[in-house]
């Protein structure tokens, strides 16, 4: 009889594969085990059933799958989310737009994400604030996938389908959006395992400003008087966002760089 894999095998087999710090958290979650453990009991051997598994993940992995559709979740500001390819992977630059717009809220602010795929920035404004959110997307998978998340978190969120603003009658005093910015012939689009994300959460038309220029035009319709947007954006676009901002009539517009120092979020005010 051949004899059972062991974690250490789980582990050499991965090892070889992957750089060494993705090796241990994908060997690690597929066996169900915490890191500490692959290291403490390098011989203790696995099931089939959890070889399989990681056999399975390893391989989807290594042709370039991002780990949180292979797990089925992710972390984003702290908070455990459920995801899936019909979602963007929320991304660390995305906290930024939650660090600003957690600096424009207070506790009788209402707040609107628009596009909002797993929830992840609705829900960490829901987690931060007492502030009434409503979350918006165009997809129907979306809308249950933000539902399901909020859900399992406990936190208040209401949740709607909408295109943009094709379904919202009221106004808010915050709108905020990590819309699609990359233009439809950027190489980058078919790297970093962006091939697996939708690409209508990360594709807008020839000079990727396409969906930027529909928020910021249409917003002031739905924000109150000194009411804030605030946009993630594409790393070089800070400019052309800016001047979008501007000519829509937004005062107090300001730019943000993300942790790595690169611009990725615009603010204004409406007058
Ligand atoms: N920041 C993502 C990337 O460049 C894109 C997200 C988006 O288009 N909203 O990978």
């Amino acid at each position: 009889m051949r004899q059972a894999k062991t974690i250490y095998d789980c582990l050499f087999d991965a090892r070889r594969k992957l750089p060494s710090p993705d090796a241990e958290i994908l060997t690690a979650t597929a066996l169900g085990l915490e890191k500490s453990a692959l290291y403490a009991f390098p011989e203790k051997p696995v099931s089939n059933k959890e070889a399989e598994r990681h056999k399975d993940w390893l391989s989807r992995r290594i042709i370039g799958e991002p780990f949180a559709y292979i797990r089925g979740e992710t972390e984003f500001w702290g908070l455990n989310l459920i995801v899936n390819p019909g979602v963007l992977v929320p991304r660390p630059e995305t906290e930024t737009l939650i660090e600003c717009a957690l600096s424009l809220i207070d506790k009788d602010s209402e707040v609107l994400d628009l596009g909002t795929g797993s929830g992840a920035i609705a829900l960490a404004l829901a987690q931060e604030t007492n502030a009434r959110i409503t979350a918006v997307d165009i997809q129907p998978e979306c809308v249950d996938l933000c539902t399901l998340n909020a859900d399992r978190l406990g936190l208040n969120v209401k949740v709607n389908i909408s295109d943009w603003f094709t379904n919202i009658s009221s106004s808010f005093d915050l709108i905020v959006s990590n819309p699609p910015y990359i233009a439809t012939n950027d190489p980058h689009l078919t790297h970093d395992g962006l091939a697996f994300e939708p690409l209508i959460a990360l594709e807008a038309g020839v000079d990727g400003l396409e969906s930027i220029r529909t928020v910021v035009k249409e917003s002031p319709a739905y924000l109150r008087s000194g009411g804030h947007l605030l946009i993630e954006h594409g790393h070089d676009q800070r400019e052309q966002v800016t001047s979008l901002f501007a000519t829509s009539g937004f005062t107090k517009i300001e730019n943000t760089a993300d942790i790595s120092g690169t611009p990725r979020v615009c603010s204004g005010t409406k007058p």
